[in-house]
């Protein structure tokens, strides 16, 4: 099954070997960018771990054990991750019982979404953290010994939500893990959680998906089609829960509205550029914003390939628009580089919460600028 995990030929090489040799570490550190598959790796090395196939078949996602790690009813299978608190009542108490029925609600949302598709982000409306309640729990479950399996597997999904108090009390479970036990954190924020527990743990570097394979996996949907998969895997920038996500939620409006976008601009029309600007006005359009930019982008290159490598342009079906763009300014050259810099810069800008409406305008004029002056 680790084959499934894409552009993580390092890390599943790592953890393969730690199994074959049969040295596995108390406590791993998964770490790396969002959407690459750390927690889906951690669930697959747990479930190698007590799987019940030959050696080179782990896991084999068939057996009753990994069947049990697939579901999350293993009874040595121990998850751990970020949860709302409800302001009115306790924690989860020490004997595993939520109190809230809402929260209990949104957790098992949780759970279900995790055996559905585990590589699959799930977002809570409220704050969330990992509290002391959480790690007491897993404490007092670590303590008892394993039920079934060879190993008690516990995975604290990004960890670097553990609150100061919690970290603490973890860190103690840290020097003194049984020996039947495997910790595995995953982060994408290593440098948030206390150093003590880094250097507790084996680390595992986790990369970007390469575009080829998220482009890959994304074409496996026959309903998707070619030029979509190319255009998704660039948007998605390596994430390739993002990518897959893209595809899940069918067509992106933010392709539609960049066409929208360089229509506007191509027939000048100011009155419906200021329309167009007027729903990015408030800072929860950032992310829609920043789809656009990436488009732009993939435009800016398509224009650039247009005369001499049109094998390259991702919006085939658009190629009246290009052709547009591109006669209105053929010193493509020059411009390109320079355009595809402003960009990123506004992107960057936008993650600093600069205002989106006032980005949008000052790409506006300079796209304006240099196709239409
Ligand atoms: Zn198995």
């Amino acid at each position: 099954m680790f084959r499934e995990i894409l552009g993580q030929d390092k890390a599943i090489e790592i953890l393969k070997r730690a199994i074959e040799l049969d040295k596995i570490a108390n406590s791993y550190l998964f770490f790396g960018p969002e959407g690459v598959g750390k927690f889906t790796t951690a669930l697959y090395f747990g479930m190698a771990l007590n799987c019940h196939a030959t050696l080179d078949k782990r896991p084999c996602g068939a057996c009753a054990s990994c069947k049990k790690f697939l579901t999350f009813s293993h009874p040595d299978f121990l998850f751990i991750f970020p949860f709302p608190k409800d302001p009115n009542k306790p924690d989860i108490s020490i004997d595993r019982e939520i109190k809230s029925e809402k929260i209990l609600e949104e957790y098992k949302a949780y759970i279900d979404n995790k055996i559905e598709t585990p590589w699959k982000e799930f977002f809570f409306p409220k704050n969330v953290g990992i509290r002391i309640a959480s790690i007491r729990m897993l404490e007092h479950r670590i303590q008892l010994s394993p039920n079934e399996g060879n190993y008690k597997i516990c995975i604290i999904e990004n960890a670097e939500e553990m609150t100061t108090q919690a970290a603490n009390a973890f860190l103690k479970t840290l020097e003194e893990p049984p020996e039947d036990t495997i910790i595995i954190l995953t982060t994408s924020k290593p440098s948030s959680l206390l150093p003590t527990i880094v250097s507790r743990c084996q680390k595992i570097n986790f990369f970007p998906v390469p575009r080829e394979l998220i482009e890959k996996k994304l074409e496996e949907n026959k309903s998707l089609e070619n030029i979509e998969a190319k255009m998704y895997a660039r948007i998605a920038n390596g994430n390739m829960e993002k990518g897959l996500r893209l595809v899940e939620e069918g067509r992106i409006e933010s392709r539609e509205q960049t066409v929208e976008f360089l229509r506007i601009l191509i027939t000048r029309n100011d009155l419906q550029f200021l329309e167009f600007v007027n729903h990015y006005r408030t800072s929860k359009t950032q992310s829609k914003l920043a789809e656009i930019i990436t488009h732009l982008i993939i435009w800016i290159s398509d224009i650039s390939y247009f005369q001499n490598y049109p094998t390259e342009i991702i919006n085939l079906d658009k190629t009246d628009m290009l052709e547009t763009l591109y006669q209105s300014n053929t010193n493509v050259d020059e411009y390109a580089s320079d355009l595809i810099n402003f960009l990123e810069e506004m992107l960057l800008k936008l993650e600093g919460h600069v205002n989106p409406q006032l980005i949008l305008i000052v790409i506006y004029n300079k796209l304006s600028k240099t196709f239409f002056t």
